[in-house]
């Protein structure tokens, strides 16, 4: 059975009326029988079957209330997938291969254990999201020279330990306070401990992917099931300007390929940071490749860059945007209408 997810965000809006389920909470209600020595191969087939069953619920629209956490289930199966794959990290792009479980680290820094900077109920993201519990994790895949929250990304050592038991209790605490939705900023090498905190969660509360979209295709499919919204970041529209300003190769057909199973899988609110000195190489690129490959999904056009971190060592963005660079990135945004918030 196929599923096809809605455009603009309508799933998201049902689940807010408490009229379906969140993904994840479909996935707690598969019940797959598996053991811990089976093959990761095995597992992996297991997982697909539970994809299909997924499909099915969704598409039937199995409403909250019957919905219940079955043992083992097939977000049991993910976080099993999930920390295997931690043992010889392949979560992003970077390929790693360090035993995280053993304390090793790779280019962003992170342990076994995760660690959040913040977390709060935010006021400032896109009006479907707000209030949003939104929660900084620290360390990050990508080394964006002018990123706009470098003391987080580039320090996954400070804050807190997410342990699932606690994070519990903060994420249903903060539904009770009125958060609309989970909001989980660069998670991708996280999602062993996601995972984890999302297996006890008992409330209906959408999940929100707030990624640079930087990972691989098994991490693309354990997060099948899970995600709601992919709120991803399409920054380059090609390999040069991702190397130079993020250390990223093959940018542009990772994230697009991740964007495109996204599409399939959840619903996309995309966000395109707008950087001085690259309307025509990255904005413009963008903008066509969303025409082509995603239509209709929500697009947020951004323009709060301003020259932080390391930007002062590259004299094409150690500025502000111009009112000239603006109106031709909304001009040529037209293309897409409708889409734009
Ligand atoms: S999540 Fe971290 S350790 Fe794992 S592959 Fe990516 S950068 Fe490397």
């Amino acid at each position: 059975m196929t599923y096809t997810p809605p455009k603009n965000l309508k799933r998201y809006a049902e689940i807010l009326k408490q009229k379906l389920p969140a993904q994840f909470r479909i996935s707690q209600n598969i019940r797959l029988e598996f053991s811990k020595s089976d093959t990761t191969q095995t597992l992996w087939e297991l997982h697909d079957e539970g994809i299909r069953e997924l499909h099915r619920q969704i598409v039937d629209r199995t409403p909250p209330d019957e919905i219940t956490r079955r043992e083992p289930s097939l977000l049991d199966l993910k976080t099993e997938l999930a920390e295997r794959i931690i043992q010889s990290c392949t979560l992003c792009e970077r390929l790693c291969r360090v035993n995280r479980r053993e304390k090793e680290r790779g280019y962003c820094g992170v342990e076994g254990v995760s660690r959040y900077a913040s977390e709060f109920l935010h006021t400032g993201e896109e009006p479907e999201l707000v209030p949003s519990h939104t929660i900084f994790l620290a360390g990050c895949n990508l080394r964006c020279v002018y990123c706009q929250n470098w003391e987080i990304s580039t320090s996954p050592q400070i804050g807190e330990p997410m342990l699932p038991e606690r994070m519990i209790e903060t994420i249903t605490l903060r539904h009770l306070q009125g958060s609309k939705n989970l909001n989980l900023v660069t998670p991708t090498p996280h999602t062993h401990n996601i995972l984890k905190t999302l297996q006890k969660l008992s409330i209906n509360i959408p999940i929100i992917w707030n990624s640079n979209m930087y990972y691989t295709e098994e991490t693309a499919r354990l997060l099948e099931g899970i995600v709601d919204i992919y709120l991803g970041d399409f920054r380059y529209g090609n390999d040069q300007c991702a190397i130079e300003l993020s250390d990223a190769p093959e940018y542009r057909e990772i994230v697009l390929r991740n964007f495109r199973r996204a599409y399939h899988s959840g619903e996309i609110l995309m966000r395109h940071l707008v950087l001085p000195g690259h309307i025509e190489c990255c904005t413009k690129k963008i903008i066509d490749l969303v025409k082509e490959n995603i239509p209709h999904i929500r697009f947020n056009l951004m323009f709060q860059y301003r020259p932080e971190y390391r930007a002062h060592r590259y004299p094409q963005i150690d500025r502000y945007l111009s009112a000239g660079e603006k109106e031709a990135a909304i001009q040529y945004a037209t293309k897409l209408e409708d889409l734009l918030i």
